[in-house]
């Protein structure tokens, strides 16, 4: 019996390391965070190809003008700018975040406020207006991890 409870409790023990975060709901209307597949522009998944470079992010589908939701617990660390490019004024902004021990970045955000904590499922802010730089594109927020890591395990 003794033997039963500790096998029981290092049972429990690898399950809960195994338990890895999950990013709840991140936008209106995409309650299964449903991703970006392939569009005229690219593809949506981490490591798809962006001309010369590599897609460091996964892009979740969020339309424009869209609720932005916090998938877990976070803490605000500032806003983001995602492009240097003028032309894309439009939707360069962001949010830097961090939570359930993961530091990321959300792209084309308007954050409500930068700084703070914010519940899971409370709003983060608005998907900014994608459609009016990439005409026809899959609008999404483009998930990121601070160290660049592949966050889709995550998904
Ligand atoms: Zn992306």
């Amino acid at each position: 019996m003794k033997t039963g409870l500790l096998l029981l409790a290092a049972l429990l023990a690898v399950l809960s390391v195994c338990d890895g975060v999950r990013f709840g709901p991140l936008c209106s209307g995409n309650p299964t965070n449903r991703r970006r597949t392939s569009d005229r522009w690219g593809e949506g998944r981490y490591g798809a190809r962006r001309g010369s470079r590599l897609h460091k992010g996964l892009d979740i589908v969020c339309s424009d003008g869209a609720t932005v939701y916090a998938p877990f617990d976070v803490t605000l660390n500032g806003k983001v700018i995602v492009y240097t490019d003028p032309k894309k004024a439009a939707i360069n902004n962001g949010i830097n975040l961090s939570g359930e021990g993961l530091c990321f970045k959300l792209f084309y955000v308007r954050p409500d406020r930068t700084s703070g904590v914010v519940r899971k499922g409370q709003r983060l802010g608005t998907m900014l207006p994608m459609q009016s730089v990439y005409p026809g594109i899959t609008s999404h927020v483009h998930v990121q991890m601070c160290d660049k890591s592949d966050p889709t395990r995550y998904f």
